[in-house]
């Protein structure tokens, strides 16, 4: 099959871009470098992967047939869409108009990769695909919050008014090597700091949970989605297995084995203070869960960051 991925040089999207090129599938990939970076992708040299640098966010023409549209790019780290939010917003709103076209166009299928943000700060704990949320519309988490739902609400109206078949997933936090080692995020700043030594910054009291998947994990119901359900979404992926933010810094700082001190910082604004995933209805649907515990997915973890914090 011949799949059009956007943010294929990211995180998520370079872990996707290398499965379905193993699969045997053919990819055309575009990423403006906003978050994603070429270091993510510059090994790929099957004749099978074609990349065009290119914003999502404004239109994009091409000859190509095509029998999947995967909506990936966005920032996803709460420090780069507070950097970015304008382009966030675009991306999630323009971005996925500008993709659902082009399913429409080529009779292709569209994949949107949402997220947890839609939930905001939920009041309903596990989170499951029915509940609606509780999002500040105009707090400083909102260009991400906000244009996901959007890009989600877009999908929906694409489905019904144009017969466009979607599948819509919520990727809860994920976390492992081709993460940027400077993103930001709980679990790269966490490695980062316990690598270096430097203190390991805590923000708020450490009692806000969150709830984290291994890509590999991520990958696999990703792939399931795509190849066995008929099913328009959206659906919960992630790892049920909860975590205060205080006991994933003494977790990693164990396994990196660092005398790094834990320092207390403040809270930003609007973060939700627990976050889980129901996944019942991926366990269903695709026969999913994931199967890599938190300590064997940091392991994996861990000596991707020391290359690329100490280069040999
Ligand atoms: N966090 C922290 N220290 C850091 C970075 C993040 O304590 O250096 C906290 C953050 O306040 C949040 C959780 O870790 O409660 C997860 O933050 P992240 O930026 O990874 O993403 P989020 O899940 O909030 O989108």
């Amino acid at each position: 099959m011949v799949f059009f991925l956007t943010g294929c040089s990211g995180f998520i999207g370079s872990h996707l871009l290398r499965r379905l090129i193993r699969d045997g599938h053919k990819v055309i990939g575009v990423d403006n470098f906003i978050s994603g970076s070429f270091d993510n992708i510059k090994d790929i040299k099957s004749p099978n992967f074609t990349f065009i640098e290119h914003d999502i966010s404004k239109p994009i023409y091409f000859g190509d047939k095509i029998d999947w549209v995967l909506h990936f790019a966005s920032p996803a780290s709460p420090r780069d869409y507070l950097e970015f939010p304008i382009k966030t917003l675009k991306v999630g709103t323009i971005g996925t108009y500008n993709c659902l076209g082009i399913a429409k166009l080529k009779k292709a299928r569209f994949f949107l990769a949402s997220t947890s943000e839609v939930y905001g700060d939920p009041v309903l704990h596990p989170q499951p695909e029915e509940y609606w949320g509780n999002v500040n519309p105009v707090g400083p988490r909102s260009c991400y919050d906000e244009s996901k739902r959007a890009a989600e609400a877009l999908t929906f109206a694409y489905h019904r008014q144009h017969n466009v078949d979607i599948r819509v997933i919520r990727i809860f936090n994920t976390y492992g090597p081709y993460m940027r080692v400077n993103d930001g995020r709980v679990i790269s700043n966490f490695i980062s700091q316990a690598l270096q030594g430097k203190d390991i910054t805590v923000f708020g009291d450490g009692f806000q949970t969150r709830s984290f998947c291994y890509v590999d994990d991520l990958i696999e119901g990703i792939m399931r989605y795509i190849e066995r359900a008929d099913f328009t979404g959206p659906l919960n992926l992630g790892n049920p297995q909860e975590f205060t933010v205080l006991e994933s810094a003494r977790i990693i700082k164990k396994l990196t084995g660092s005398s790094s001190e834990i320092k207390f910082l403040p809270l930003p604004q609007d973060d939700p203070k627990r976050r889980k995933p129901d996944i019942s209805k991926a366990r269903k649907l695709i026969s999913w869960q994931p199967k890599v515990s938190l300590e064997e997915g940091l392991n994996k973890t861990i000596p991707y960051f020391k290359e690329k914090i100490i280069p040999r």
